[in-house]
């Protein structure tokens, strides 16, 4: 805490005060640099090697046979998965990871676990492979036998049992009763599903999430066989290819045709369906007799929407089927290759259709981000969840007129104030970790981060932001992308490098704050000299550059009314025949910067007080009244202990 002990103390602060004002009044002195500032590169810092080079693929895939029976008594899967691994890394492999994990996702009563029974070679030798396992971040490693080259190719098969997770609301589970017609067994991340390897982490063997999503798969053909009890509906990534009733059980066989990056299925007795064809895509969607009332022709209806609009906005999906299945979760939906998943939970949440639809545009829109354009979900978790989120809110623009429709509260707003109420920095470019230290990974994933690709949106034009997305996709389809990707195709269509948005706008802890650091009017030459700065700068390892609306107030209504960049410190002489009363930044539901309220949406200085003398500069009449003040002061002290003595 910081005490007054004496006079002399008080004097300090009276004189620094005025030094500190006074050296303010310098700066507001300086000469006037009147440089019209435009978008543009700033200070980039990011080195474009730093990204790491994730993929020699060219063209070809691993393949896996995977085969699994339901035991619906005691929800395990007995399985075998079948590898045909192809190494398109360009390093030697001795052992390969797999996640198996069932064993970290939540459950009530018995927790979900892969036991791997075997691992053998699948030549006619079917010796036996060597594997280890780590429970703690739930991997498995298979040591081969030889060592597998770049662009080689290495066979063997595991023979596996997985558990389900009973009762919890997770990825995968058995949930539900059957005397109510609402049991269903979900199966996600239940078998042994290959790492990534890439140059930046190595191989990722990161555990099971709570907080975002762990996937993070390179793409690969499947063949997907399934065994359920007889009278099951079943709905799995591909289409069904076969289905043969063997006595209490039915076999299914299941090819998503092209390569996706993980396989799921459901399955449940009580399944109504609904199902319609568009562009060649078989569309069903699968719910309990409970949701009927809202599910029926509703769903299915919004699925085909998202679909046309994405293949159109994106490109195209290639797949033959695309299925909305009903799950028990506490998250709003989960996405799989060609198939999503969607709470049930909404049957009792108010606007019940509202959320279904944006749940479903949502989960399909993963479809492109996620599932045909991969990425690191750990590293660059943002990534596809910001894009997903964006596009959700373009179905929005799209089918209902607003890009707000879906958005509950409206991004700008929360995005705007978040520093204010949560007191964190809010950098979208972080790993999934970062984002879960610093609190902000739903925040900054599903808020920020779709916000900023509408404000690129904005920035450099929609033809041109939905020419890049094309080029984005029609580039990375089948393979692995980063923000960098992002970057560089948009700047193809944009034409020159976009440096100036993207490192500010995804790698700056704060937004904007900006401030008035000069504005007064020189009567004589008739002209406003005005210097904006940002607070957040020295914050911040980027120079925002944004356009913001200036609007000029004078005697008789507002005088002048554009919209000026602002990058960084900014300044502008404006010629003005009449002397302005006020000047404002006007935010207005565009600008990004940083609010305390979502209701004041700007900032604005008043001219009306002279700032100078005709003669004295303010500093010299402060000079006056200060020292003046300091000895009044002084001969009061003096007179006080005077009186102590007596
Ligand atoms: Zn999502």
């Amino acid at each position: 805490m910081f005490i007054i002990r004496s006079k002399y103390h008080l004097y300090c602060i009276i004189i620094s005060f005025y030094l500190c004002f006074n050296g303010f009044l310098y700066i507001d002195q300086v000469p006037k640099f009147s440089n019209e500032t435009i978008a543009g590169p700033n200070n980039p810092k990011l080195d474009a090697n730093e990204n790491p080079k994730l993929s020699l693929n060219g063209g070809e895939y691993s393949h896996y046979n995977l085969s699994v029976q339901l035991d619906d008594l005691t929800s395990t899967l007995t399985g075998v998965l079948k590898v045909d691994f192809y190494n398109n890394d360009p390093v030697n492999f001795t052992k390969l990871p797999f996640h198996i994990y069932l064993s970290g996702m939540a459950f009530i009563s018995r927790s979900g676990i892969i036991d791997i029974i075997s691992v053998n070679k699948s030549d006619i030798s079917k010796k036996s492979l060597a594997y280890d396992e780590y429970p703690a971040n739930q991997t498995m490693w298979v040591h081969l036998d030889t060592i597998l080259e770049p662009l080689q190719r290495v066979q063997f098969e595991i023979n596996f049992s997985a558990t389900l997770p009973d009762g919890g609301m997770d990825r995968s589970n058995s949930h539900g009763d059957d005397f109510d017609h609402s049991r269903i067994y979900k199966c996600a991340g239940f078998y042994p599903t290959p790492c990534v390897y890439d140059s930046y982490d190595g191989w990722n063997t990161d555990p099971y999430l709570w907080v975002g999503d762990p996937f993070y798969y390179d793409m690969a053909y499947y063949d997907f066989y399934i065994t359920v009890p007889k009278g099951m509906v079943v709905a799995a990534t591909g289409e069904l290819v076969q289905k043969i009733d063997d006595g209490d059980f039915t076999h299914y066989y299941f090819d998503p045709i092209h390569p996706v990056r993980e396989v799921t299925f459901s399955a449940s007795k009580y399944f109504y369906y609904d199902s319609d064809t568009v562009n060649g895509v078989n569309v069903t969607t699968y719910y309990l007799p409970k949701s009927q009332f809202l599910w029926e022709n509703n769903a299915i209806n919004y699925a085909i929407q998202a679909l046309e609009l994405f293949n159109e906005t994106f490109g195209e999906y290639p797949y033959p089927t695309l299925n909305i299945v009903q799950e028990y979760t506490h998250h709003g939906g989960m996405e799989y290759p060609c198939q999503v998943y969607i709470t049930e939970s909404l049957d009792e949440w108010d606007y019940p259709l509202f959320w279904l639809e944006s749940i479903i545009v949502h989960e399909t829109g993963h479809q492109w981000w996620y599932n045909l354009v991969g990425n690191d979900e750990v590293d660059w978790g943002f990534l596809d969840e910001g894009l997903v989120c964006w596009l959700t809110s373009y179905y929005g623009e799209i089918n209902y007129g607003n890009w707000e429709f879906f958005q509950y509260p409206p991004y700008i707003d929360k995005v705007r104030t978040y520093y204010t109420f949560e007191g964190l920095s809010s950098k979208i470019n972080a790993s999934v970790y970062d984002a879960v230290n610093a609190s902000n990974y739903y925040y900054t994933a599903y808020t920020k981060a779709p916000l900023i690709f509408e404000k690129l949106r904005r920035s450099i034009g929609n033809t041109i932001f939905l020419t890049g997305l094309r080029l984005f996709y029609s580039q990375k389809v089948y393979k692995i992308a980063l923000l960098s990707d992002l970057q560089q195709a948009m700047e193809s269509v944009y034409g020159s490098s976009l440096d100036w948005f993207f490192f500010p706008w995804f790698d700056n802890f704060y937004l904007p704050k900006y401030n008035f650091l000069e504005c007064s009017y020189d009567g004589n030459q008739q002209i406003l000299n005005l210097t904006i700065n940002d607070l957040s700068e020295p914050l911040n390892d980027y120079i925002y550059s944004q356009q913001v609306q200036l609007l000029i107030y004078d005697s008789s209504g507002l005088a002048l009314d554009e919209w000026m960049w602002i990058n960084g410190t900014t300044a502008r002489t404006i010629s003005l025949s009449n002397k302005p009363k006020k000047v404002r930044l006007e935010y207005g539901d565009e600008v990004l910067v940083q609010l305390y309220s979502e209701y004041e949406t700007y900032i604005e200085k008043e001219l009306e007080k002279p700032d100078k003398i005709s003669g004295y500069g303010i500093s010299i009449l402060l000079l006056f009244c200060l020292v003046p003040l300091i000895y009044i002061i002084s001969k009061f002290s003096i007179n006080q202990k005077k009186k102590s003595k007596i």
